[in-house]
């Protein structure tokens, strides 16, 4: 560990009130000697909150390259640094990855100060399984990119949580009812604020109500069922094959989704067809 360095504090912030805040978190910010904001417009207000004041250092997605190297400098210079989103978690749908990718490769202290993180708080309310989950954030806006991420949930197992904004909503909830179906779905918006709400409808209601639904939104996708992936497990390969010739595909088409059926290699299904 560089021992003249200082130390990064990744501290996280309310998501909506204010008072979730924690006593360690107040105490760091107090004693660093520098806060690396997101937006220093909205961090200050949680200072002046606070009433504390310190020096401000803008971080956020546009500058994170630039700012990463001063924040080092800084680092490397014996200041004590706390980084800060504008809500909840940093590094979570938030900037903080690049610069503590930075202080790993430089040997600079990283302390997490632990607090709000708002897919956290939308599963463990949500009622469905929390013991595995996967946290996919937004979906991306690039249609291919999108189409992959989508597929990747249809197959997931675990419960699923996505972030979305309300005017993306319905959309979203469309592309969602296309792979996912019937299964449940929960809907947490303004966690911890005054409209706090939990929607346990089936998605076609969701999807009903969408442009009404404002605010901050966390969506909680009940896994893939383990089982609806075995019946391939139950077929020949020539029923298989059989099944997506008759539904149009091609030749190559099908040999993708067989492999991606029985999750085995293309070239391996592609082998066997040679073999026979
Ligand atoms: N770093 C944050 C965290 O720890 O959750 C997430 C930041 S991300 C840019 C913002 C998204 O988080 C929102 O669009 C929404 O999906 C979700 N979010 C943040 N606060 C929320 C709240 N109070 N209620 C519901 N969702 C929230």
């Amino acid at each position: 560990m560089n021992q003249k360095a200082g130390t990064l504090y990744i501290v996280a912030t309310p998501i909506g009130n204010l008072e979730d805040i924690t006593l360690r978190a107040i105490k760091t910010l107090k004693e660093v000697d520098l806060i690396s904001a997101e937006d220093t417009r909205h961090t200050l207000k949680l200072l002046n909150h606070l009433e504390i004041s310190k020096p401000l250092i803008s971080y956020h997605r546009h500058n994170e390259d630039t700012k990463t190297d001063i924040l080092i400098k800084e680092l490397e210079q014996g200041k004590n640094i706390a980084l800060v989103s504008d809500a909840g978690t940093p590094g979570i749908c938030d900037p903080g990855e690049e610069v503590i990718k930075r202080c790993i490769e430089e040997d600079i202290k990283i302390v997490p100060i632990p607090g709000a993180c708002a897919m956290i708080n939308a599963l463990i309310c949500s009622g469905l399984d929390t013991k595995e989950f996967a946290f996919i954030g937004f979906l991306p806006l690039n249609k291919k990119n999108r189409k992959e991420k989508l597929e990747e949930i249809q197959n997931e197992t675990k419960t699923t949580i996505l972030y979305e904004a309300p005017h993306k909503l319905e959309t979203t909830l469309k592309d969602l009812k296309e792979i996912i179906g019937d299964r449940k779905i929960v809907l947490a918006r303004e966690i911890t604020k005054i409209h706090e709400e939990y929607l346990r409808e089936n998605i076609d209601e969701l999807i009903e109500k969408a442009k009404d639904i404002k605010g901050e939104i966390v969506l909680i996708l009940e896994g893939a069922k383990k089982n609806e992936e075995e019946p391939w497990t139950k077929v020949s390969i020539e029923e298989h094959y059989k099944y997506y010739e008759e539904k149009g595909l091609n030749k190559k088409e099908i040999i993708k989704q067989i492999a991606k059926d029985r999750n085995v290699n293309k070239n391996e299904i592609y082998q066997k067809f040679l073999e026979r």
